[in-house]
């Protein structure tokens, strides 16, 4: 393990050496405008031989984007954008590229870095301080921008506190380069269902969640998730996963329905959107009772559980990548679980579920890229086309964010991307990004 770290780092330093030369030249005009607040802001025409807008079904070409400050204010024939918008304008010639909105990863973990086994989780929580925890996060956002993810849902910190919190704030007020942030700090299960487990009674050991029972300690949850910073809450609806004599993938749920409720009940009377870790029938069953807005992994759903799911519009991340990732390290149920979700990913597909992009990079290690969701994916049933949308326009209506991100327009803030090959004739195109800007401003080219 620790050889595999030592390597993840030089990957990651590589990585961020390479836009060391892009970043500096963009706080030194950050500074610049600070200094003039009279000068307009930058303004772009982005040029590119193929547009993918992440809501039409087909990608249009000879089309170009007008950027001031941080937003798209037109898309169009590249001669008529020019002329409409004057002098002066950089212009951003990306030749036969194709360009695409930036992408988003609804379910990551940034403090966490790979847990294959317990052993692997247990030695984060134990051995490096939340500080320390923070730092390695601050270096996963920058890959993540840096592989085009400009925006992404964190979903719970794995004992790293409010810490996301703190990651979000340094990225908005530019002292780090990373995406934009959706958190929901340290997610909820109860007494003895969550890690650290299996240690000496003796010992007061740290806990990966905020740990609560009864209806009275979730209300009250809750509301220090969202008074410390939480966009979303997350709860663990179950664990122990098994195969049942009828096929279906079993589980032990964590909460009584009572609980679970008043999780849902509480998250939304607050405004806040509801995100459900269920890996078994048992518990995607109890989730979906509960109200729950997302279901997150998922491998135990059946025909009537994604027909319940498309009745109340719940959306779904399935993690494909991280589920092969840890299947042979971890044993047991896992590889079967792989072939489970296989099955359930087409029949999502043909009953028009809202599936949208979640990778749970950090179970696997942010160096893996985790652009790699997209190929499992389309091998699993859906088109490339959807498989992008899933990315970007549907994964910003999970968000609530569908007028800000997720798609090409004028308004939209300028989150915008670009690959050199057609990353529909080949999908994992999207595992090379060359271009990435965020808010109008340029990180990658
Ligand atoms: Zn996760």
């Amino acid at each position: 393990m620790q050889s595999k770290v030592s390597g993840s780092f030089r990957r990651a330093t590589i990585l961020i050496n390479t836009a060391v030369y892009v970043f500096p030249l963009l706080l030194a005009q950050a500074h610049a405008q600070t200094a003039r607040d009279s000068v307009p802001p930058p303004r772009y025409l982005i040029r590119a031989a193929h547009l993918i807008d992440g809501r039409s079904d087909t990608p249009r070409d000879n089309v170009a984007v007008l950027v001031e400050g941080e937003r798209i204010v037109a898309v169009g024939p590249p001669a008529e954008l020019s002329r409409r918008a004057g002098a002066p304008i950089q212009t951003i010639d990306l030749g036969g590229a194709t360009i695409l909105p930036g992408l988003i990863d609804n379910h990551t973990h940034v403090l966490l870095q790979g847990d294959i086994t317990s052993a692997d989780y247990d030695e984060q929580l134990l051995k490096e301080s939340i500080p320390y925890r923070a730092i390695r996060a601050t270096a996963a956002v920058r890959i993540a921008l840096m592989n085009g993810f400009t925006a992404i849902r964190d979903l719970e910190t794995e004992g790293a506190m409010y810490a996301d919190v703190d990651v979000k704030t340094a990225i908005n007020r530019g002292v780090i380069p990373g995406p934009r942030m959706f958190v929901s700090t340290r997610a909820m299960a109860p007494t003895g269902m969550y890690p650290l487990l299996g240690y000496s009674w003796e010992l007061k050991m740290p806990e990966g969640v905020q740990i609560v029972d009864g209806p009275d300690e979730i209300r009250k949850a809750v509301r220090e998730e969202a008074k410390y910073g939480a966009d979303w809450i997350k709860f663990y609806a179950d664990r122990r996963y098994y195969l049942g004599d009828d096929g279906r993938l079993r589980s032990w749920v964590n909460f009584t329905d009572e609980e679970m409720k008043t999780i849902v009940d509480e998250a939304h009377r607050l405004g806040k959107k509801v995100a459900a870790h269920t890996v078994g029938w048992d518990g995607i069953d109890a989730a979906l009772r509960a109200g729950v807005n997302s279901i997150e992994h998922g491998q135990g759903l059946t025909d009537d559980l994604i027909a319940r799911m498309v009745k109340q519009n719940v959306y779904w991340c399935p993690t494909i990548y991280v589920g092969v990732y840890v299947a042979a390290g971890r044993g047991g149920v896992w590889p079967k679980m792989v072939d489970l979700e296989r099955a359930a990913f087409g029949k999502a597909v043909k009953a028009g579920a809202l599936i949208s992009y979640g990778t749970d990079v950090g179970g696997f290690a942010w160096t893996e890229n985790e652009a790699k969701e997209f190929a499992y994916m389309v091998r699993y049933g859906m088109t490339p086309m959807a498989a992008i949308k899933s990315a970007t326009s549907v994964a910003a209506r999970l968000l609530g964010q569908e007028n800000q991100i997720g798609t090409i327009e004028p308004g939209h803030f300028a989150d915008i991307i670009a690959v050199q090959r057609d990353p529909i004739a080949d999908i994992t195109e999207l595992e090379r990004v060359s271009f990435v800007m965020k808010g109008g401003v340029v990180y990658k080219r």
